[in-house]
């Protein structure tokens, strides 16, 4: 089994360590990923300049461009075969609800899907990051579930692990995207020239968290898997907009 691995945080990053120890046991595994921590950098694509591919020293590859990058230039050019999987992470903290639009963690696995590959983003959710084995672990039986009993079809999957020992896992549960409440404020302050700055705020907390969603599986201790698609359309308004262009 190919597979290939990618992640936001940066080619140097625990998570993607973890996981490439978790999955090197049942696979040749491949890994590409971003030069710097690219959290945030969601589905961009680096146009107006050329991309540079460097070995670290544990054979790692990195892209001095984004996650997206990454894996467009691995499978579309880079690797001599196609990957079986690609799995995304494992990144510190959570990409839930409305988080998935921004992520560069799901924004690799969205590139692998896009290509006509069963992709899948792993996220460890709290705040000490102690327990990324868990996530390695859940991540390889996934991917092993993924050989034993292949979807036939390109999937999308975004997988949130919470931060616990394995053993005290809940269960796994197939989710839905929760939604967050708005984003808190930019943050202003000054840097050293007197001129104002701002950082962009922290993510709202969770608005709508109730049963069959990620942020309410992960509340309860357990693992959420929540397949995702890339069709932005949004079916139940093109009546309404038929309508108003039709006054
Ligand atoms: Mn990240």
């Amino acid at each position: 089994m190919r597979i290939l691995l990618s992640n936001d945080d940066g080619y140097f990053a625990p998570g993607l360590a973890a996981l490439a120890e978790g999955l090197g046991a049942i696979g040749s595994v491949t890994v590409v990923a971003p030069e710097r921590d690219r959290s945030g950098a969601s589905n961009s694509l680096t146009l107006d300049r050329p991309l540079m591919l460097s070995r670290a020293p544990n054979g790692f590859l990195y892209v001095n461009g984004t996650p997206t990058d990454c894996v467009h230039m691995a499978v579309t050019g880079l690797l001599d075969f196609e990957p079986d999987v690609i799995v995304s992470g494992i990144n510190s903290g959570s990409n839930m609800g409305d988080d998935t639009l921004y992520s560069g963690t799901v924004a690799a696995a969205t590139e692998g899907y896009l290509l006509g590959i069963p992709s899948i983003a792993v996220s460890l959710v709290g705040k000490e990051f102690r327990h990324f084995a868990t996530a390695a672990r859940v991540a390889r039986e996934l991917v092993e579930r993924c050989a034993r009993a292949p979807f036939g079809a390109p999937v999308l999957l975004n997988v949130n692990v919470p931060d616990v020992p394995y053993g005290d896992l809940t269960g796994m549960e197939v989710t839905r995207l929760g939604r967050r409440h708005k984003a808190q404020a930019v943050v202003p302050g000054k840097n050293p020239r007197g001129e104002t700055v701002y950082w962009v705020g922290a993510a709202g907390p969770a608005r709508e968290a109730g049963p069959g969603t990620d942020f309410n599986a992960l509340e309860r201790g357990a693992v959420s898997i929540t397949p995702l698609q890339v069709d932005l359309t949004h079916g139940s308004q093109i009546p309404l907009v038929s309508g108003w262009l039709a006054q």
